[in-house]
């Protein structure tokens, strides 16, 4: 069954460390708040893995991956 990867961020967790955007530039995006707004929802396959290590590398746990059957 194909899958995808929908991406988003607790903002009651998310303390705006920026890790999330250092590690995955194309999905994160530290606008002008401080906070990471989500610029690809529904990511590529190429960048799942780059998401899944900015989820590793959020300190809060703040990164929210779900897997979505297609
Ligand atoms: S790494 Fe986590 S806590 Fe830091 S800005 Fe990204 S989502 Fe927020």
């Amino acid at each position: 069954m194909p899958r995808k990867l929908r991406v988003s961020v607790d903002y009651d967790k998310c303390t705006g460390v920026g890790a999330c955007e250092q590690v995955c530039p194309e999905v994160f995006f530290m606008n002008d708040e401080g906070l990471p707004d989500v610029l690809e929802e529904e990511p590529h396959a190429t960048l799942w893995a780059a998401a899944l290590r900015a989820d590793e590398a959020c300190p809060e746990e703040a990164v929210i991956l779900e897997w979505v059957e297609e």
